[in-house]
């Protein structure tokens, strides 16, 4: 159970809060067994019992003779004040008793309320701090639906199941001990009859639902056939119809779908026999109670008056008992959902910093990809081959290929979303796995072909994560982005809000935004991935000048699609299947008339 362990140190950081959620929890179950004796008396007046007792118990009040003490107290009461106020008094007191109980057992939930959502939002934080962390390769694997619903639903099961029934968990024990106590002091024998029979219908009744659990297991598994098979016709429609396979089709969806509504079938009669199968149970107690207890009230084994408080507390046994089982059947589903937030939780951070990573500040010389080879899985073999590739200090090399020959691959390793695990990557003669993550990510910018912008303000857009920048600075990176203008046309200027992922600007917009805000980090490295490729030509006019004016006085890595806009690179690489095939300018790649020719040709169509 070490999940639980876990949500005990989440909660743990509430100490204050669980402290006096339990406090008020033991006054509520005090509060619920003081109210039992306290009807005894009424039961007496009403039944004439009274008037036993009237001289004081022998050695005055002690917690032996407590009862006998009250009942001296009691019959003094009535000889002096008469029945009706006696009554009256005896109802007050069951007022206050039963007014303490719940205002205490508001105070409980008042002192959990901060509890529970602080663990949910703790949770959440982390989850997200984690996702942060996570390093590229594992959202390839995981998908981002499922991340999502464990970051929602799981995290608000954890709440609803466990933290929601934690209370009954604290407070139900103490509620039944008490009442129990108070049975045993009444009739020790009543009470070990009494739970002889609850142990028989506990048994009943928790067979079926084990067997529920089971059917309900299998229903489950029959609903997944079911959709697989949906999901298969309606992805082969055209061969079902081209083969005509309906009626194979037909029949295959039928067999399912009718051993899927005979297990529900059978699931239903169980799970609706449940219900009115306890409570004849539970009556069926009733009155074997009913029945043995007045027994022993005719044979004056035990006073009427007791016996109904007994009922009583009977009933305070069998409710938080009900309240305990429903919360831990709770908890054990909520266990699950734990479970799954646990695996995001724990997922290994696999690109990790050396103990002795070393700073960099600045980047002085170049940037060397030795020997390169790269997988993302090994079944599917490698990606990239022995690539050698040096990109000096200053210069732009650019990466030219088909999709898929693994330029992005490329670009992705520099800033470390993947690490290389044959060969290796040097910035200025130190392999970048030796550096400070941080700082070889500070010293690049990325633009890349998706402009990847946030629901805030085109301001906060611009500044992204960097602190302390002047107004003036941001305003000069939108100009040398050729974004200002439009910037100042929208409607609040900087401060105006671009919606989800930018949705109120043009594509061309978007991407003068990243371009803005790369010149404003400015990185000694840029990458740029295609940041043209989904323009159209006024507004790749635009945003290739703006990266010009990036790329000036930098060393980059371009990826591009269209060669017209990488012809001035110093060196274009071209890639085939993850190997370098050609490598020189424009001018020395035309004159090899090779594959970087046949690609100007094509693209020239
Ligand atoms: P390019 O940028 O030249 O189009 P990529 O570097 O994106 O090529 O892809 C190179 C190869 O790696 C392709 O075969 C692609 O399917 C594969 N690939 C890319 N990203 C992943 C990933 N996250 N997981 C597994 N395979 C990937």
């Amino acid at each position: 159970m070490g999940s639980f362990r876990r949500l005990l140190s989440y909660i743990g950081r509430y100490k204050k809060f669980i402290g006096l959620n339990i406090v008020s929890n033991i006054l509520t179950a005090l509060f619920t067994v003081v109210s039992i004796p306290l009807l005894q008396p009424f039961f007496e007046i009403l039944f004439n019992q009274t008037g036993g007792v009237t001289d004081p118990p022998a050695g005055g009040f002690s917690a032996v003779n407590i009862q006998a003490w009250f009942k001296y107290r009691y019959t003094l009461l009535i000889d002096t004040e008469g029945k009706e106020k006696a009554l009256l008094l005896v109802c007050g007191a069951i007022l206050l008793a039963f007014f303490f109980k719940n205002l205490f057992r508001y105070l409980a939930l008042v002192f959990m309320a901060p509890v529970r959502n602080g663990v949910v939002r703790d949770i959440r934080q982390q989850l997200f701090d984690k996702m942060l962390v996570l390093p590229l390769p594992y959202f390839s694997e995981e998908r981002k639906g499922d991340l999502m619903s464990r970051m929602t639903g799981d995290v608000q099961e954890v709440e609803m199941s466990i933290l929601n029934v934690l209370e009954a968990l604290f407070r139900e024990p103490l509620v039944i001990a008490g009442s129990l106590a108070y049975m045993l002091y009444q009739s020790p024998s009543l009470t070990l009859f009494v739970f002889l029979l609850i142990i028989f219908t506990g048994v009943v009744i928790g067979g079926i639902g084990r067997s529920l659990k089971r059917s309900s297991a299998l229903v489950q598994e029959k609903l997944g056939n079911l959709v697989t098979i949906v999901d298969e016709a309606l992805g082969g429609l055209r061969i079902i119809k081209g083969f005509n396979a309906e009626a194979y089709q037909h029949a295959k969806f039928g067999a399912e779908n009718n051993a899927y509504r005979h297990i529900l079938t059978r699931l239903l009669w169980r799970r609706d026999l449940s219900s009115p199968l306890s409570e004849f149970l539970g009556i069926a107690v009733v009155a074997v109670l009913l029945w043995y207890g007045s027994s022993l009230v005719f044979s004056g084994k035990m006073e009427p008056d007791a016996f109904i408080t007994f009922i009583y507390a009977f009933y305070n046994v069998i409710d938080p008992s009900k309240q305990l089982s429903k919360a831990w059947y709770s908890v054990q589903k909520g266990i699950g959902a734990l479970h799954r937030v646990e695996q995001v939780l724990d997922a290994e951070t696999t690109i990790l910093e050396k103990p002795d990573a070393k700073p960099i500040r600045s980047f002085e010389r170049e940037i060397a990809f030795k020997d390169v080879s790269f997988a993302y899985n090994k079944e599917e073999g490698h990606v990239l081959n022995q690539i050698q590739l040096n990109i000096p200090k200053g210069k732009a090399v650019a990466l030219v290929g088909a999709s898929g020959a693994g330029k992005s691959t490329m670009a992705d390793l520099l800033p470390r979303f993947y690490d290389v695990e044959e060969g290796g990557v040097f910035v200025d003669g130190l392999n970048i796995k030796d550096y400070k993550i941080k700082d070889l990510r500070s010293l690049m910018g990325i633009v890349s072909q998706e402009a990847v912008l946030f629901n805030d303000t085109i301001y906060n857009n611009i500044v992204f994560g960097l602190q302390g920048v002047a107004m003036e600075d941001v305003v000069n990176a939108a100009r040398i982005a050729n974004a200002h203008e439009f910037i100042m046309a929208t409607e609040k200027g900087y401060e105006t809000n671009i919606g989800d992922r930018g949705s109120k600007l043009s594509g061309g917009q978007r991407q003068r935004l990243t371009i803005a805000r790369a010149i404003l980090k400015n990185p000694p490295i840029l990458i740029l991935d295609e940041a043209t490729s989904a323009l159209d030509s006024e507004s790749e006019k635009l945003v290739q000048a703006a990266l010009l004016e990036l790329m000036k006085n930098r060393t980059s890595l371009v990826i591009a699609h269209r060669l017209s806009t990488i012809q001035h690179a110093d060196e274009i690489v071209v890639m085939r299947q993850g190997r370098i095939i050609e490598r020189g300018n424009h001018h020395a790649l035309l004159a090899l008339n090779g594959e970087y020719k046949k690609l100007v040709e094509l693209q020239a169509m």
